[in-house]
């Protein structure tokens, strides 16, 4: 799978439970594409089934029904070169080369990368992923950001002994309603200091200057983290030869795409048109997954008969 967002997450679900072994290139740091990335804290009103649930919790309940396949998961990773072999596929990335047998290429609007902030003055430790929290345990550490991940980012730090200061341009921060509580306890009790609305106005080698339109003010942090949402990149997609008819990949009924073995599912496939909908995707997801068990299966029929007939691991 290129892309570990809803579709591929759903694709990886039917090829595992078809008995294929799975291995998913995502750039981001976790799965859940858009859903992760752009809106964890937004209430979906139109997922199947039920009357509202929470982005997030579509990524668990995903990853949940995909885990007994064990599939494998490669973060960081952005595909960018395609090569054909004798076997199928090669896929490689800025760290490796992976050989697959078929690819479903799930990559939505593209690989979903930190956006870049343009920062003055210069500090030894900026980071613009979310720090792994137990090794900043006890230091000061200032998260610049309104996101859902700067709050996440934020309560875990906080929660593993980091002396969190959390800024943002705006007085408002995005996360879920238990979220926003446990940041406002937090400011409350003062584990946590908020400054917002700020300007970061400039880095200094102990930590950065706030604008918050009086006196500028200066937080000490050892560490400091940008979380500033994310830009969709679809340029190292956008070099295999694919029949791309703008950023979309033409699909036959089957999402097969002009290559032998590589499929398309989701956002990307302009089988679904404009319709960026999760339950579009898939279904795309599904019909891909199965033909590719086909495909690298011909002994397999593709239609893969009711999973209600079946007992799972
Ligand atoms: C704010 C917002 C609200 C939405 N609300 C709804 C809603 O209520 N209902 C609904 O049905 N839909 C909604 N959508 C649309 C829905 O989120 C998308 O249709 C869905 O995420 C598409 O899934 P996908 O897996 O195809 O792509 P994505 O979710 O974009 O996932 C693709 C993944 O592939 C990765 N990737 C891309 N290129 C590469 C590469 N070269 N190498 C490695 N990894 C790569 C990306 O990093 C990403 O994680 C919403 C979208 C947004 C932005």
């Amino acid at each position: 799978m290129i892309g570990a967002g809803p579709v591929g997450l759903h694709a990886a679900f039917y090829a595992g439970l078809r008995g294929l072994s799975v291995r998913l290139l995502e750039a981001q740091p976790e799965i859940g594409g858009q859903l992760s990335a752009l809106y964890p804290d937004k209430v979906v009103y139109d997922w199947p089934g039920l009357p509202a649930i929470r982005a997030a919790e579509i990524v668990a309940a995903l990853a949940a029904q995909l885990a007994p396949f064990n599939p494998e998961f490669r973060f960081g990773e952005v595909a960018q070169q395609l090569t054909q072999t004798p076997q199928g596929w090669t896929v490689t990335t800025q760290k490796d080369s992976y050989p697959a047998r078929a690819l479903i290429v799930a990559a939505g609007l593209g690989a979903l990368l930190p956006r870049g902030v343009q920062l003055s003055g210069v500090h030894p430790d900026v980071r613009t992923l979310p720090p792994d929290p137990q090794t900043l345990e006890g230091q000061r550490v200032l998260i610049v950001g309104g996101v859902p991940q700067a709050v996440e980012a934020a309560l875990k730090l906080s929660a593993s002994g980091a002396r969190v200061s959390l800024t943002h341009r705006r007085a408002l921060f995005r996360g879920s309603p238990a979220q926003l509580a446990q940041l406002q306890s937090l400011r409350e009790s003062g584990q946590l200091h908020i400054y917002a609305p700020a300007e970061l106005s400039r880095l200094d080698a102990t930590g950065a200057w706030l604008d918050r339109g009086d006196e500028p003010q200066h937080v000490a942090a050892a560490t400091v983290v940008v979380l500033n949402g994310h830009l969709p990149e679809l340029t190292p997609l956008q070099s295999w030869p694919l029949g791309w008819q703008g950023e979309y990949i033409p699909a036959d009924a089957a999402q097969r795409t002009v290559l032998p073995g590589v499929f398309v599912a989701g956002d990307l496939s302009l089988a679904g048109g404009d319709f960026k909908l999760l339950s579009v995707g898939l279904a795309q997801a599904a019909l891909a997954a199965n033909h590719a068990v086909h495909f690298v299966r011909p002994d397999q029929k593709a239609k893969p008969g009711h999973s209600s007939d079946r007992r799972l691991p």
